[in-house]
């Protein structure tokens, strides 16, 4: 059986984060991104119901105590797994946000390897009730077969544990203010999530602002990888981690999970990271839609107030973070 690190005692470090007001930033990414699509609007909402179709997140809201969490990283990967890097989310959230309250956990990482015999991705999805119990919506994807078909499973409540590295987005769930981003038609060469980023990065410059939430690509297709399992021989440059990674074009709808940050803080951040799942076999990491002339965006965010670092790798290098 595989033992996750101790989430207790795992390095750990927390930075608070600039937090702009809403209405500011609302203002920010209109005007920044109606450089990248046609159509464009920005709003400040009450949160839908994310529990609803066609969210299908765990939770019902991305408020209360709104919070960054990265765990590991490409390193722990590349150029070969390590595989005493297995963690535990539920315990790293209830450190993070407290064990006597509602959590919502969603975003972007490894899969639980141990659960599927194999390298996978996550797409994380969870709540975490006060009274501890799980409601496990997430999904991992694995390349399967001689065929390489991109395979989507649910990962069931009682699986918390996940490898390597991770990009988490935690709250209390609650309802509350949240930015609605809707978008259609690209125009620009900026990915969704590099439109937001790069417009928050240009306008508070030095200060580093922090969000994250889901987001749904309900028409065209995505660019998207899902990683091949564990390479035997090292993958030391982007080229021959590209001839890893299995790539595919996904068709919508997709339901993205994620985080976006503005700096890496001093923290060996990444700074983006999104996974999405379907209600098809179709499930992986975001890179860009291939269909700007259809492609429609609607994703809601939450500002983060702070940012966790766990387990940051001692030893780093800059690849495999796209
Ligand atoms: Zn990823």
């Amino acid at each position: 059986m595989s033992v996750a690190l101790d989430s207790n005692t795992v390095l750990y470090e927390e930075k608070t984060l600039f937090v702009p007001r809403l209405d500011e930033v609302k203002e920010v990414l209109q005007k920044a991104l109606a450089l990248n699509f046609q159509e464009v609007t920005v709003e400040i909402v009450d949160c839908p119901n994310l529990t609803n179709e066609p969210y299908k997140l765990a939770g019902s809201g991305l408020g209360g105590s709104p919070t960054l969490m990265e765990v590991g990283g490409p390193p722990y990967l590349l150029p070969l797994v390590d595989r005493t890097k297995l963690y535990d989310m539920k315990t790293l959230a209830e450190r993070a946000i407290g064990a006597n309250k509602d959590i919502l956990a969603v975003g972007a990482g490894a899969g639980p390897f141990p659960l599927r015999g194999t390298n996978c991705e996550g797409i994380y999805n969870l709540k975490i009730a006060a009274d501890g119990k799980v409601l496990n919506k997430s999904y991992s994807a694995k390349v399967h077969g001689p065929e390489e078909k991109c395979v989507l499973e649910s990962i069931p409540n009682s699986e918390t544990k996940f490898g390597l590295l991770l990009n988490l987005f935690l709250s209390e769930g609650k309802s509350g203010k949240v930015l609605k981003v809707h978008c259609k038609k690209r125009i620009g060469s900026l990915n969704f999530i590099e439109s937001i980023r790069f417009a928050l990065l240009d306008f508070y410059k030095e200060k580093c602002v922090g969000l994250g939430g889901m987001f749904l690509m309900k028409t065209g297709n995505a660019h998207q990888h899902v990683m091949r399992d564990f390479s035997k021989t090292p993958i030391n440059t982007e080229e021959e981690l590209n001839q890893w990674l299995k790539f595919y074009e996904m068709p919508a709808q997709l339901n993205a999970v994620g985080t976006l940050i503005t700096h890496e803080n001093d923290l060996d951040l990444r700074l983006q990271h999104f996974h999405s799942f379907s209600s098809s076999n179709w499930g992986g990491h975001y890179h860009y839609d291939t269909t700007p002339d259809i492609v429609e965006y609607e994703g809601y965010f939450n500002i983060a107030e702070r940012v966790i670092r766990v387990d940051k790798p001692v030893n780093t290098h800059q690849f495999g973070r796209d």
